[in-house]
């Protein structure tokens, strides 16, 4: 069956409107626009007396555009974009509208692109301004490589109450329990690989788009990714040490439930357990870069762990958050996205792109 010609953007102003449309098939999309010019008279600057004027069906998105761009059609209100080209759109108008003087318009224009408020319409505008963008990352980052984060209805906790594992009162009273929760979350690590998501992190910084990355993730995905300005807060579970003496062991050493080889003390993953001091290199390089960002965004995070959640509250720039689900500091950030980060992330690329 032949596919049926959809709406792909349609804008209208008082008594006119402009629609392209479009069908796809095996060879791609081909387009059509139908203008209704009772009241685009005006603005197309010369007079029109027909009401309806159909045109050529055209094979190239650039042709489409060659149709619409008869008229000034992004200074008339978004009523309708095709999500598949909402990027598309969205980059045509943000190249034409200057955002000091439109930014009601911009921001109606992204609202109909996007969806959600407009907020990642805005918030792409922000981070090609921005001269320095920080992401803060946390376990939902890491859920699209099917590790599990702590709060949210998957999560590990409701199993295990982590707050009776992750901790040094663990690894001393409890040693067995420790050492099962860390030896599950190592052995499930090992066939895990980084997500879409953590290759577009690592290619906006590439790309001078961001400046680094401070995560509470300890799986050491972004750096697998490519991302070379890495600060983790709460360190790392690929790599192992002696609780007691310090000294370095293997990952081999440590599953297999082995003491440490020089003081006989009890082997832990080099990561923050609660109730410790968060790595001070890390941590500052994080602070310093946040203090003086002009964009925070945060990826993945409950926000409920301190003294990271305090981060995003100590730059002087502008606060977004992406987030599958509400947290409770939703109220101050500039931006709210509710959404998934593998699915948020592609889109944002597609539209710096
Ligand atoms: P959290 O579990 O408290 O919160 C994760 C948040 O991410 C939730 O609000 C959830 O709704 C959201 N989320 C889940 N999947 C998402 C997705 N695909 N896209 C966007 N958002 C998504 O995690 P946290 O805030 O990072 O703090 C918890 C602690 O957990 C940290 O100390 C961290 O070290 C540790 N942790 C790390 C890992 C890891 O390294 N991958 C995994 C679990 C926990
Ligand atoms: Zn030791």
């Amino acid at each position: 069956m032949a596919n049926q010609f959809e709406v792909v953007l349609e804008v209208g102003g008082e008594g006119g409107s402009i629609t392209l449309y479009g069908v796809s098939s095996e060879n791609g999309w081909r387009f059509s626009r139908t203008t209704e010019e009772s009241a685009l008279g005006d603005i197309a600057d010369r007079p029109t007396d027909s009401l309806v004027r159909k045109s050529k069906v055209v094979d190239s998105w650039e042709e489409a555009l060659q149709l619409v761009q008869r008229y000034p059609w992004y200074r008339l209100s978004p009523r309708k974009v095709h999500p598949d080209f909402a990027a598309k759109v969205w980059k045509e108008v943000v190249n034409r509208l200057d955002w000091m003087d439109h930014g009601r318009d911009l921001n109606r224009w992204s609202r109909v692109c996007f969806g959600d408020g407009g907020a990642l319409g805005e918030l792409s505008l922000l981070m090609k301004k921005s001269q320095s963008t920080v992401i803060l990352t946390g376990a939902g980052m890491s859920t699209e490589s099917d590790i599990p984060d702590f709060r949210s209805k998957d999560g590990w906790w409701r199993n295990i109450d982590p707050t009776t594992v992750a901790t040094v009162d663990a690894l001393k009273e409890n040693y067995s329990l420790f050492h099962e929760f860390y030896q599950m979350r190592i052995e499930n690590l090992e066939s895990r690989v980084p997500s879409g998501g953590h290759y577009i992190l690592a290619k906006w910084e590439e790309q001078g788009l961001i400046d680094c990355v401070a995560t509470q993730n300890v799986d050491g995905f972004h750096q697998a990714a490519g991302s070379k300005e890495v600060y983790e807060l709460h360190g790392s579970i690929r790599t192992i040490r002696c609780h007691d003496c310090q000294s370095p062991a293997s990952i081999d050493e440590f599953v297999a439930g082995d003491r440490c080889s020089q003081c006989g003390g009890k082997l832990r993953p080099n990561l923050v357990l609660f109730g410790e001091l968060l790595p001070r290199d890390a941590w500052e390089r994080a602070l310093a870069a946040i203090r003086q960002a002009d964009l925070v965004v945060v990826i993945g995070s409950s926000l409920q762990v301190s003294p990271v959640n305090t981060l995003p509250s100590l730059t002087s720039g502008k606060v977004a958050i992406i987030n599958a689900e509400e947290t409770e500091q939703d109220e101050m950030f500039d931006i709210v996205i509710h959404g998934k980060a593998g699915e948020v992330l592609p889109k944002l690329d597609e539209v710096l792109g």
